[in-house]
């Protein structure tokens, strides 16, 4: 019998079993894939991940090989375009998922996590010989050839479509929204020449109204709203720009079946993008992933824990998945120590109250940018506040960065 079973080697499961095989605890960490391995993202840690991934000691080598992000550009209907700087000197990283999962997972491993890879969980083991059904494991394996991992805690960090969430009933898609995400990697995709390069030189000035044709002297992610989209561009190590569309889509959506000339064709289309994009180049075929939203009841069941995605997801929008998932991490293993030394009682409502206390006001936050970023005239109301007050648009990039936490 496994102390704890962690189900996916993400940010989240990675950053739970470094924290439980540092106080002691025998983990074993299973993923499907073999890693390093690829993933679907804005590449961009925020400020407020990095932070925490600081005090946990898991920082350096991102910061060291990530490209520094000093803040946003984000730009509206009718030209609207405005750079907040993150306040304070604060700043986030630029980093391909595939090297940062790599570099977190490593950080478990030297810890003292197993590590099984290519090993995928077909469902929970349930014990429903209880007044509350107990999650003592899981299945893993193919039909063909499958064993059982018992735990006396299991944590899923399989994502947003965790096999245990939704196998439990804990996870559904909401009716709505149905958005989804392509994203893929271009080379020579020009960086954008609109920022001001006073926002570089003059960090007192956190939001300026952007003059057009001045250089960018400093990497700023990119999050260009329109009408019933929008489309995120990072550059990342390497010289390669990472483009993300997000839009609405039903599952028959014939444009999805050739994702790239979606995405060509989308950028081709955007004033603010299609110079940029007239000579770059995909470098592999871009990753479609959708529904995005996930609602899930409960964190918590007796036997299991939920951390990062597998806990819920919103939408990539606000680009603070990772500081969800890597703090969701810390608060799952907080709450798997408590179990392993005390038993069940209270665990779920702790670990409640804590997601609560972390979580509940950025969720809002982030359930009303989907909201306006939905509906068409959401998105004028917001490109027209931003004109007369760039301000309104300096704080939510402030607040999406989580510039408030440490
Ligand atoms: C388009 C898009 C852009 C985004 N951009 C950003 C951004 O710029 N910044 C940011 O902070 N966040 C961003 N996010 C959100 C971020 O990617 C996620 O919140 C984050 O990856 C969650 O980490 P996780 O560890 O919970 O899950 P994941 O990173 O998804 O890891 C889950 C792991 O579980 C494994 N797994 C799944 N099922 C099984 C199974 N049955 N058995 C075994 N293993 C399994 C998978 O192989 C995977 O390794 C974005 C999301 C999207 C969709």
């Amino acid at each position: 019998m496994l102390d704890v079973l962690i189900v996916g080697a993400g940010p989240a499961g990675a950053v739970a079993g470094a924290i439980l095989a540092r106080s002691g605890a025998g983990v074993c960490l299973v993923d499907r894939a073999t890693f390093p391995r690829d993933k679907l993202c804005g590449d961009t840690v925020n400020p407020g991940t990095l932070a925490r991934l600081e005090v946990l000691g898991l920082a350096d080598d991102i910061e060291a090989r990530g490209l520094r992000v000093d803040g946003m550009l984000v730009t509206g209907e009718g030209d609207v375009a405005i750079a907040g700087r993150y306040p304070g000197q604060r700043a986030g990283r630029a980093i391909i998922r595939r090297d940062l999962d790599w570099l977190l997972l490593q950080r478990a491993l030297t810890a003292g996590c197993e590590f099984e890879p290519g090993v995928a969980v077909r469902r929970p083991i349930v014990d429903h010989g209880r007044p509350q059904p107990v999650v003592r494991g899981a299945v893993v394996g193919t039909s063909a050839a499958s064993c059982e991992l018992h735990a006396r805690v299991t944590i899923a960090a399989d994502g947003r479509r965790s096999t245990i969430a939704f196998g439990l009933g804990l996870a559904r898609h909401p009716v709505r929204p149905r958005r989804w995400a392509i994203g893929g990697y271009f080379e020579n995709f020009a960086p954008q020449t609109t920022i001001n390069a006073e926002v570089a030189e003059h960090p007192e000035k956190d939001a300026l109204r952007v003059p057009r044709g001045l250089r960018c002297t400093s990497v700023f992610g990119e999050m260009h709203v329109r009408r019933g989209r929008y489309i995120g561009v990072a550059p990342v190590p390497g010289g390669l720009t990472n483009v993300c569309l997000v839009r609405p889509a039903g599952p028959a959506d014939a444009e999805l079946a050739d994702p790239a000339a979606m995405l060509i064709r989308e950028l081709a289309r955007d004033r603010a993008l299609r110079d940029r994009a007239a000579g770059a180049r995909l470098v592999g075929p871009p990753v479609v992933l959708g529904p995005l939203a996930v609602d899930v009841c409960d964190a918590a069941i007796d036997g299991l824990l939920l951390a990062g995605d597998a806990a819920g997801f919103i939408d990539p929008m606000t680009g603070d998945g990772l500081r969800f998932a890597t703090r969701g991490g810390e608060l799952a293993a907080a709450a798997a120590l408590q179990a392993l030394e005390h038993g069940w009682t209270g665990v779920h409502a702790r670990l409640r109250a804590a997601r609560r206390v972390d979580f509940a006001g950025k969720w809002r936050f982030n359930r009303v940018l989907r909201t306006l970023v939905s509906s068409p005239r959401g998105v004028d109301l917001a490109a027209a506040a931003a004109r007369v007050a760039p301000a309104i648009l300096r704080a939510v990039i402030a607040r999406a960065g989580d510039c408030h936490v440490e």
